[in-house]
């Protein structure tokens, strides 16, 4: 049966999301053909609202509003800037600040390097946190990638990247489940892993 292509737009569309399979996209484009009208409604304004009104901020890449340079974290004078947790993704910032142990700044790479799917160092926010370490004010990066295969290889390449400066490279402490995702942790495990972070050699 070939379906309307209204439909199948939708269906495509649900299918480039990540972690949305074929079965799922066509679920949920089945779904909002039958639910009422404010339900589709809502959900358009929403995808539209993220891209006009939220941005990435200049200096980490975390989230912020649109029209702001920087993030909340990075304006606030209370943040030590001597100290720059790197991850993966800002749902990680949004996981470290649910701690309330973490009183540095932030860089968000915007994803890991994975020769698989062809990510490579250009498509991360890598040269940007090499020139935010250039500048000097940094004295400690404690690279809080997942610890998975690509999260690891991340960061022994981000050790690498950053050898050349006088800043101290730390790793988050092992104890976070293997393969798992910071953002599921549960505060703390993060805290423990924190704390124990240890020098990269
Ligand atoms: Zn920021």
């Amino acid at each position: 049966m070939i379906l309307p292509e209204p439909l199948q737009n939708l269906i495509n569309a649900f299918e480039r999301l990540p972690g949305i399979g074929p079965k799922s996209a066509s679920r949920l484009a089945f779904y909002l053909l039958r639910a009422p009208r404010d339900i589709s409604q809502e959900l358009a304004e929403a995808l539209t609202d993220i891209k006009d009104r939220v941005a990435f901020c200049q200096e980490c890449f975390n989230i912020t509003v649109a029209g702001r340079e920087r993030c909340e974290v990075c304006e606030s004078p209370s943040r030590d800037g001597a100290v720059i947790c790197v991850v993966e993704e800002a749902l990680d910032v949004l996981a470290l600040e649910r701690t309330g142990g973490f009183q540095g700044k932030y860089h968000v790479l915007h994803g890991v390097l994975s020769p698989i799917e062809g990510i490579g160092p250009d498509d991360l926010k890598i040269q940007a946190l090499v020139d935010r370490v250039a500048k000097g004010e940094a004295k400690e990066i404690i690279l809080a990638t997942n610890p998975s295969m690509e999260g690891d290889a991340t960061a022994l390449y981000l050790q690498q990247q950053l050898e050349p400066y006088e800043v101290r490279v730390t790793r988050l402490a092992r104890g976070l489940p293997v393969g798992g995702d910071l953002e599921y942790a549960d505060q703390n495990t993060l805290l423990r892993a924190l704390a124990g972070r240890q020098v990269m050699d």
